[in-house]
C-alpha cells in the first residue's frame, strides 16, 4: 500500500511555454509517470492540469481544486515536473514550499530541480534552492537542443529565437511563426507615431512611464514570459528608456522583415556573444504580419539621420540629399557649388552623366528647385487641409471605436496590476510573521509596493482622461495628416519639413518635376471615403467642401 497519495499538477502558460515540447502537458505527464514508476512508496490519485495560466498569479482553478483536496486530507504529496510549474513569483512560491505544505504534511516533489521535501533536511536550503531556481528556470527551459537545422530554418524565414522581440509573439499554431501580441504591438505602432510626430526618443519613454505602460522587460517579466537577461536596455526601475525606444525605432522586424543571426555563440553556457558583421545576418522579408509599414519606418530611419546630423565632421546632407532623383537614369542628384564673382551659385546634377549610360542628364539651380518644390508642397498640404475638414464632416465613429478600444486595454492592464500590487502589499505582514521575510526586506517591500501602487493609480487617471477625449471625439484622428498641416505656415523650406512630406522628387526634364508625397495611401483612402460620403449625401465634393467648411 503506498505510502503518499498525490496529486500530479502540471501547469502550461498561455504562450512560450508551448513552443517547448518539453514542456507540453503530455511530456510533463509522461515524466511524472515514469518518476512514480520508480518511486512505488507514491500513488498518482489524481492529474490536476492548469492550461493557458501565468505562474505569477496563484488564482487558477486546477491549483485551488488541488489546495481543497490538501486542507480536506485527500493528498499528502504534490508532484510537478519543475518548480516553475508550481509557480515564478519567488515569496508566494516560497510560502506554499516551507509553510503551507508542511502544515499540512504535504510532501513535495519538483522532478527536474531535484526538489524533495521528503529528503531535504534544512528548511534554509529549500528557500536558497528556490531563489536559484527562479533564476535559472528560464535559461534551462529555452538551450536550444538542435542548433545544427537552425541555420536552415532561419533560411526558410523560421522564427527559431527563445526570446520574441517586443511587440510579438510565437504562435500558438507554429512555435516558428512570430504573430503581433495584441498589447505590445499596439504600443509599438504608438512609439513609431508618436516618433513620426517629432517626439524625441526620450520625450516618448517619459510619456509611456508617465502612463504606466510597462518597459518590454517589465512586460515580459510581469506576464511570466522568458526574456534575454541582457536583451533589453530599460531603465534600473525597469522604467522605459530612450535608449529602448531608439532599439525600437531601428528593429526592421515590425515592418514584416525577419532578421536572425546577428550573433552566435557555440553553446547557450558561454557567455561571450559575437557580434557578426551585418552582411552575415539573415534576412526574410516577409516573415511576418508587419506593424509597420515600410513607408514610415524608412521616414523614422531619416528622421533619425537628421536628428543626428550635429557632429561637424559628418558629411553635410544638403536640403534634396537622397530624395532628389535623375528621372532619366534613376541616380541620386549630386550637388555642386559654382563661384563667379564671388557668388556662390548651388546645383543640382545627374552623377551619371552622358559618359556613363544617362541619355538625359539635367542639371538644375538650386534656389529654383526650392521655389518649384515649395509651392507644389503649399498646393498640396491646403489639399490635405481641406480633406481633414471633410473627414471631420463625415462619421469617423469606427476610428473613435479602435482607440477607445486600445485605451481601455491599457486601462485593465494597470487594474490588473494595481490589485497585483495590493495583494502582495496586504500579503507581506503575514510573509514577515511567518518569517518569510526580514524587518529589513518588509520595510523595502512595503515601500516598493506602496510607489507602484501610487504610480499605477496616476498612470490610470492619465488613461482615463485620454479615453475620455477619444470618446468625445476630439483627438488624435487621421495623425497622417499633422505630418503636412504642422507646416502649413512654413516660410522658408527646411530639410524636416521636406523630410516629413516628400517621399522622393524625379527630375523628368528642367520644368518638370515629379514629386512623391509620404503617406499616399492614407491620402487616397482618405479620398475614397470622402467620395463615399458625397456619394450618400447625393452632393459633389465641392459642396461638401461648402457644407463642411
Ligand atoms: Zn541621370
Amino acid at each position: 500500500m503506498p505510502k503518499y497519495k498525490a496529486t500530479a499538477y502540471i501547469r502550461l502558460s498561455y504562450t512560450d511555454d508551448r513552443s517547448s515540447e518539453s514542456d507540453s502537458v503530455a511530456n510533463q505527464r509522461k515524466l511524472i509517470e515514469n518518476f512514480v514508476e520508480r518511486n512505488p512508496d507514491i500513488e498518482v490519485v489524481s492529474y490536476k492540469v492548469d492550461d493557458g495560466y501565468s505562474g505569477i498569479i496563484f488564482d487558477r482553478p486546477a491549483f485551488k481544486e488541488m489546495m481543497q483536496d490538501v486542507t480536506n486530507g485527500e493528498i499528502n504529496c504534490v508532484i510537478v515536473k519543475d518548480l516553475s510549474r508550481l509557480g515564478r513569483e519567488y515569496i508566494e512560491t516560497g510560502r506554499y514550499l516551507r509553510r503551507v505544505f508542511p502544515a499540512y504534511g504535504v510532501r513535495f516533489i519538483a522532478i527536474t530541480d531535484n526538489i524533495d521535501t521528503a529528503q531535504e533536511s534544512s528548511g534554509d536550503d529549500l528557500t536558497v534552492s528556490v531563489k536559484n531556481i527562479m533564476n535559472e528556470a528560464y535559461c534551462r527551459d529555452i538551450s536550444v537542443k538542435t542548433r545544427t537545422s537552425l541555420d536552415v530554418k532561419r533560411r526558410n524565414g523560421d522564427f527559431v529565437g527563445a526570446f520574441t522581440v517586443y511587440g510579438y509573439m510565437k504562435s500558438e499554431d507554429n512555435k516558428n511563426l512570430l504573430v503581433p501580441d495584441p498589447y505590445a504591438s499596439r504600443v509599438v505602432q504608438n512609439i513609431f507615431q508618436m516618433r513620426l510626430e517629432g517626439s524625441s526618443a526620450l520625450r516618448i519613454a517619459n510619456e509611456l512611464n508617465r502612463l504606466g505602460i510597462l518597459s518590454p522587460l517589465a512586460y515580459k517579466k510581469n506576464h511570466g514570459l522568458p526574456y534575454a537577461k541582457k536583451g533589453y536596455a530599460d531603465r534600473e526601475d525597469c522604467k522605459w528608456s530612450a535608449t529602448t525606444i531608439i532599439c525600437i525605432l531601428q528593429d526592421e522586424t515590425y515592418t514584416g522583415t525577419l532578421v536572425q543571426g546577428k550573433q552566435g555563440t557555440s553553446n547557450y553556457k558561454i557567455k561571450q556573444m559575437e557580434q557578426k558583421p551585418e552582411s552575415e545576418w539573415i534576412r526574410i522579408p516577409d516573415a511576418h504580419e508587419p506593424l509597420i509599414t515600410k513607408q514610415d519606418f524608412d521616414l523614422v530611419q531619416r528622421i533619425r539621420g537628421l536628428d543626428t546630423r550635429t557632429s561637424p565632421k559628418q558629411d553635410t546632407v544638403y536640403l534634396f540629399s537622397g530624395v532628389l532623383i535623375c528621372g532619366c537614369c534613376g541616380s541620386r542628384m549630386t550637388r555642386k557649388t559654382n563661384r563667379v564673382n564671388g557668388k556662390e551659385y548651388h546645383y543640382y546634377y545627374c552623377p551619371t552623366g552622358k559618359k556613363h549610360g544617362c541619355a538625359n542628364p539635367v542639371m538644375l539651380k538650386e534656389s529654383k528647385l526650392i521655389d518649384c518644390v515649395q509651392e507644389s508642397l503649399k498646393a498640396y498640404i491646403q489639399n490635405v487641409a481641406s480633406l481633414e475638414t471633410l473627414l471631420n464632416s463625415i462619421d469617423q465613429s469606427s476610428i473613435n471605436q479602435a482607440l477607445a478600444k486600445e485605451y481601455t486595454a491599457h486601462i485593465s492592464e494597470n487594474e490588473r496590476r494595481l490589485e497585483q500590487a495590493q495583494a502582495y502589499k496586504s500579503r507581506l505582514y503575514e510573509n514577515l510573521v511567518e518569517g518569510m521575510i526580514t524587518k529589513e526586506e518588509y520595510a523595502s517591500y512595503k515601500v516598493k509596493y506602496t510607489r507602484q501602487a501610487e504610480e499605477i493609480k496616476a498612470s490610470i487617471a492619465a488613461l482615463k482622461e485620454k479615453l475620455t477625449d477619444v470618446l468625445e471625439n476630439r483627438s488624435e484622428r487621421n495623425r497622417w495628416i499633422t505630418h503636412f498641416t504642422q507646416f502649413e505656415s512654413m516660410e522658408t523650406l527646411d530639410r524636416k519639413a521636406l523630410i516629413h512630406m516628400v517621399q522622393s522628387i524625379r527630375v523628368q526634364g528642367k520644368n518638370e518635376l515629379d514629386i512623391c508625397f509620404n503617406y499616399k495611401d492614407e491620402y487616397e483612402k482618405a479620398l475614397r471615403l470622402i467620395a463615399l460620403a458625397a456619394q450618400e449625401a447625393e452632393l459633389t465634393i465641392p459642396e461638401l467642401l461648402r457644407k463642411a467648411g
